[in-house]
């Protein structure tokens, strides 16, 4: 029987383990994905640390995943061995609960999240719902495909859905994993684009990003300054501050939105800030697999991509560390040899 290579996690707060599994067979909608990449992202903690409600362990954490399909299960319609493709955090969806059948496949009833309740993309190989993969651009490389899986699909189809039009202030605040793939779309997509950050050190790093203006939440208070712009129609809020985030909302415009996709505590709101200007406060769930597949192809056309650290899965201990001290820059990549 042919062996495989996975990291998986026995327990909650239990440590990575290299372990050896047959390779498993694709069921009836499914597809086997041999991995050549994936992202280590700060949500494979829900994994590592069971903080998911009813995950079964062992468990292989991760939903940033590229490489290509190495076989399909029967009723597979659409997808053949050889095509790249990547997996990321929506890990398939029913097609026939109430929300799916509203159109609203991200909410589907059975929850399905890839590395959390079912095996991800620390491994050789791993099993997909067909309903979870996304096409990857043949010029795009597996390691810079694996972070816009996540980091990438979710601040894209944001911007993209946020309402904001070609020459709008555009905010982007934090310049992190998500922010610093925020600034590049946004520019990309039209936006009149402000980077905010702590300290004037990111200043250089926002330009060369795209952004028009930098602010310094710092030295200067961030309201102000995006008032002085007319104010943000969107405010792409990526910090994990709710303090933070409640600091900078005086800054939207007329009709303007604070887009939260910063995992946050809670966060202070002005009821009359909203009201008198139409202003709102909305969440944002990354997407799914057609979402995915339209972002890897608009960044393997316009050069967007994520600054990676990488390791080999050997070292997946070291590689976990690196994420959760965020230290990395920005988001750290296992390249899996085969
Ligand atoms: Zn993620
Ligand atoms: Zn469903």
């Amino acid at each position: 029987m042919a062996i495989m290579r996975v990291v998986q996690v026995s327990r909650p707060n239990g440590p990575f383990e290299i372990v050896e599994r047959p390779i498993p067979e694709p069921d009836a909608g499914f597809v086997r994905v041999k991995v050549a990449a994936c992202g280590i992202c700060h949500s494979d903690s829900v994994t590592k640390e069971g903080l998911f409600p009813g995950i079964q362990y062992p468990r292989v954490p991760s939903h940033e995943v590229a490489g290509t399909i190495h076989a399909v299960g029967a009723g597979v319609a659409g997808w053949q061995p050889g095509q790249r493709v990547g997996v990321g955090w929506n890990g398939g969806y029913c097609g026939h609960c109430d929300p799916c059948r509203r159109g609203e496949f991200f909410a589907c009833v059975t929850g399905q999240v890839t590395g959390a309740t079912f095996d991800g993309g620390y491994g050789e190989y791993m099993i997909a719902p067909a309903s979870a993969v996304a096409r990857m651009p043949a010029d795009l490389p597996a390691v810079d495909a694996a972070p816009l899986m996540c980091a990438g699909i979710t601040t894209f189809n944001a911007l993209r859905n946020s309402g904001a039009r070609p020459g709008d202030v555009v905010a982007v605040f934090g310049l992190g994993g998500l922010g610093h793939l925020g600034v590049q779309y946004a520019a990309k997509m039209g936006f009149h684009v402000a980077g905010i950050a702590r300290g004037k050190d990111k200043e250089a790093l926002a330009r060369q990003l795209g952004a028009s203006i930098y602010i310094d939440n710092q030295a200067q208070d961030p309201a102000t300054e995006l008032l002085k712009l007319g104010g943000a129609k969107v405010i792409l809020a990526t910090v994990t501050s709710g303090e933070a985030m409640s600091a900078v909302q005086g800054g939207l415009a007329v009709n303007g939105t604070l887009l939260v996709i910063g995992a946050a505590g809670s966060m202070q709101v002005s009821p009359l800030f909203l009201l008198t200007g139409c202003r709102s406060i909305k969440g944002w769930n990354s997407g799914t697999a057609i979402d995915s597949e339209d972002t890897l192809a608009f960044s393997a056309r316009t050069g967007v991509r994520s600054m990676n650290e990488t390791f080999p899965l050997e070292r997946v201990s070291e590689a976990y560390d690196r994420m959760m001290s965020g230290k990395a820059r920005f988001r750290v990549v296992l390249t899996i040899g085969h």
